[in-house]
């Protein structure tokens, strides 16, 4: 990663080799930060979060969309939460772009990570159409395959309403791009530079990302890591992983090889924009955001 970096408080712009990237901020909203670490003591996490001066018991947890101007394909990787999904505000992923001279027809793939509402929920626009009307949209065949089954959620300790908008937003945003949608296999090259990576667990189908541009790598991991505390805890489960253990197995993997390669990472929730370096730490491994890296 070099050059032209830009911090705005909801767009940061980056170069990763010839490709032109943007990490965009759709919204925020405020979560109870023990729903991303289940299985640990609130005494265990509450006095590590108080050290680096956060809120033990509320997160902002950034919802972020990452776009990517490769030179020959404009790339949307995830759409947010949309006009009516899950969350207090409608999400700025339209404006946002807009702001940055891109228009939605001008996008011409977008990658779905899965397909929980705050990556598919702005899929659509307000009439029900695709809000990219000329891109084609990219998920895995299992994580279309697990939605459209009429999953019960059963194995998510979240409340009935929670799971109602949940599968209510799967099922009408994945089938509202049905017309556009290429159901891809681990390991397909998206787009040259763009490979698609199996990281299920948090959902059955759940996609990472390997983009690559003139020997720059970056990681997309989605949610297969949602708090800096995976790293320093990576067995910790989240009230929204679907196969908790197959998420444990996916995130280690991913913070292996993130850490092996040195490669720039990109995740959907961190604090944005979301960029970083996964760096060993004794046994495990700690988060190094971009914004130090580039301090000097
Ligand atoms: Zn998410």
């Amino acid at each position: 990663m070099t050059g032209g970096i830009g911090m705005k408080t909801e767009t940061f712009r980056f170069r990763l080799g010839s490709f032109s990237c943007l990490a965009i901020m759709d919204n925020a909203p405020r979560y109870p930060v023990g729903m991303f670490l289940t299985n640990l003591a609130r005494e265990q996490y509450a006095p590590l979060l108080r050290q680096r001066g956060q809120d033990p018991q509320d997160i902002d947890l950034p919802y972020i969309c990452l776009f990517i101007n490769t030179g020959h394909e404009m790339v949307l990787v995830d759409t947010g939460i949309g006009v009516d999904g899950m969350g207090p505000a409608p999400g700025k992923l339209l404006p946002l772009l807009r702001a940055e001279g891109v228009q939605p027809h001008e996008i011409g793939t977008v990658i779905l990570s899965h397909g929980h509402s705050d990556h598919i929920g702005g899929s659509l626009n307000k009439d029900g159409k695709p809000a990219f009307p000329n891109a084609r949209y990219v998920m895995f065949r299992k994580e279309w395959d697990f939605w459209m089954s009429n999953p019960s959620l059963a194995e998510l300790p979240v409340d009935e309403n929670f799971k109602k908008g949940m599968l209510a937003s799967a099922q009408k945003n994945l089938p509202g791009v049905q017309a556009q949608l290429d159901l891809v296999h681990p390991d397909a090259e998206i787009v040259p530079g763009i490979t698609a990576i199996a990281a299920f667990g948090h959902s059955p189908g759940q996609m990472a990302l390997e983009i690559s541009s003139a020997e720059q790598q970056l990681l997309f991991v989605a949610d297969a890591i949602v708090h800096p505390l995976h790293l320093e805890y990576p067995e910790t489960i989240g009230a929204t992983d679907h196969r908790p253990s197959q998420m444990v197995a996916t995130r280690l993997t991913l913070l292996e090889k993130a850490a092996r390669e040195k490669s720039l990472v990109s995740t959907s929730h961190f604090a944005f924009p979301g960029l970083g370096r996964v760096v060993p730490k004794g046994e495990r491994w700690e988060w190094q955001p971009i914004s130090a890296t580039h301090a000097s």
